[in-house]
């Protein structure tokens, strides 16, 4: 890993988020009772839900809180998950669906609530979430998640194309799915908030500090960083699309796929009032989603695919750029002002993953795009599996995805396959 790699990304957050001083690196060896190795939504969380019921914390990253996914995403909160009704079914069968389904729910619940015990000031709205959709795929999925909603007594309602187009600021959408439930927030505001509130329980959070090595010592565990080593009893690794080789094998449990986005200069009010009414954010049901919202200084933040093979690349945005434009004509001439991207962590299976990795070793990943709330989430029931409690998520033992060397080919397959869907529906 070289320093250029840990150098933080040119986005809107970077540049909005209230600047805070560096933690320092680790420059000694000591001891705790839990290390975890990754300071984003699932490290952080982790430790301020076992911060009562273990003895000491400490947590370490090779940046700083929120370098990863966690400081670089679209903010978006959505209790929906991407599958259909039918395949969710299938992922998780009997009562685990209904398990899954309080999860989500509860995620979402989680983060407004963590935010507003530790007030952490990161512009976090619930103003409700979209998802919109064309075409008879997206017409089915979006009638049938509605109506499974409404008939569990959600807040959630079907838009026609044209309660939509006057919602989002677009005729191109043949329905869309409103959830009271959801909302946003400034993702790197809310990653300093949740690192600021684990230094004021107590916890020792340590940047710059990439663990390098993790072997067995006597009954626990020691972990090596260039400046010096952690001995510990419990382990977490929340490391998620950032993952490298420390573990065996976790890399290839998840694969790293590039999301960009692109953000404006803030939209002169006659533009900005034409758009997202209610300044709800938008993620697509598509074969490729874009997912967008409009800031609180009228920015409009535009996300979507990386490189075809799922890279950054060159981090060229004119993709995004100009799908932005197609679908918002109104903003011909808008000025771009950033763009940055970051790696998500995708699963074969759609499932976030709690995996046991060896005595008192435990790791949290594979969000697919639903980190916000379900890294959150996942942190409380890192904490429940680590000191004994029951988890409303499974835990699982780790199992590589096959194949997972030519995931590249993967990605792109997928990518063109959705486009393919996308242009015939
Ligand atoms: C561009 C983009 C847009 C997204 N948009 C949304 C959205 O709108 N809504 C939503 O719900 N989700 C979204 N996501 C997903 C969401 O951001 C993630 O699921 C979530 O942030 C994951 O949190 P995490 O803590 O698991 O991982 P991360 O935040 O990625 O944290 C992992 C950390 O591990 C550290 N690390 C890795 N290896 C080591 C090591 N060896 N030693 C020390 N530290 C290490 C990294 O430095 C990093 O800080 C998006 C993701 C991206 C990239």
């Amino acid at each position: 890993m070289t320093v250029q790699d840990t150098q933080w990304p040119d986005s809107l957050w970077r540049s909005t988020a209230e600047p805070v001083p560096d933690f320092d690196e680790l420059n000694q060896d000591i001891e705790t009772d839990l290390l975890i190795v990754g300071a984003g939504y699932t490290g952080l969380s982790t430790a301020l839900h076992a911060v009562d019921h273990v003895k000491d914390i400490v947590i370490i990253d090779q940046a700083q809180p929120g370098w990863g996914c966690s400081g670089r995403n679209g903010g978006q909160i959505h209790v929906q998950w991407k599958p259909d009704l039918a395949a969710l079914k299938q992922l998780y069968p009997g009562s685990q669906f209904e398990t899954f389904i309080e999860t989500m729910g509860a995620a979402v619940q989680l983060v407004f609530d963590l935010v507003e015990k530790y007030q952490i000031d990161c512009q976090a709205q619930r103003t409700g979430s979209v998802i919109a959709g064309k075409g008879t795929k997206a017409i089915r999925y979006l009638t049938e998640w509605s109506r499974f909603w409404a008939e569990a007594g959600e807040d959630v309602r079907l838009l026609d194309n044209s309660a939509t187009s006057e919602l989002i600021g677009t005729a191109h959408y043949d329905r869309s799915m409103l959830d009271n439930r959801g909302g946003s927030l400034q993702p790197l505001a809310y990653s300093r908030g949740l690192a600021r509130a684990c230094q004021e329980r107590g916890v020792t959070i340590h940047g710059n500090s990439r663990a390098a090595r993790v072997s067995p010592n006597g009954k626990g565990w020691q972990v090596s960083t260039p400046g010096g080593s952690i001995k510990c009893r419990r382990l977490v690794l929340a490391t998620n699309g950032y993952t490298d080789n420390l573990w065996p094998g976790l890399s290839r449990t998840i694969v790293p796929v590039a999301s960009m986005l692109t953000a404006t200069s803030p939209l002169p009010e006659s533009v900005a009032s034409t758009l997202l009414l209610h300044r709800q954010p938008v993620g697509e049901y598509a074969g490729v989603p874009a997912y967008y919202r409009v800031d609180d200084t009228n920015r409009l933040v535009f996300g979507w695919r990386g490189t075809l093979s799922g890279d950054i690349g060159s981090l060229n945005t004119a993709h995004l750029r100009s799908k932005a434009e197609r679908l918002f004509p109104q903003i011909a001439g808008a000025d771009w002002e950033y763009d940055w991207a970051g790696y998500v962590g995708i699963t074969s299976h759609p499932r976030p993953m709690l995996l046991k990795l060896s005595d008192n070793v435990y790791a949290g990943l594979g969000y697919n795009g639903r980190g916000v709330p379900m890294a959150t989430m996942m942190g409380k029931q890192l904490a429940f599996a680590l000191t004994g409690q029951p988890t409303a998520i499974s835990v699982e033992s780790l199992q590589t995805i096959p194949l997972h060397s030519l995931h590249r080919i993967g990605v792109l397959g997928r990518i063109m396959s959705g486009h393919l869907r996308d242009f015939f529906d």
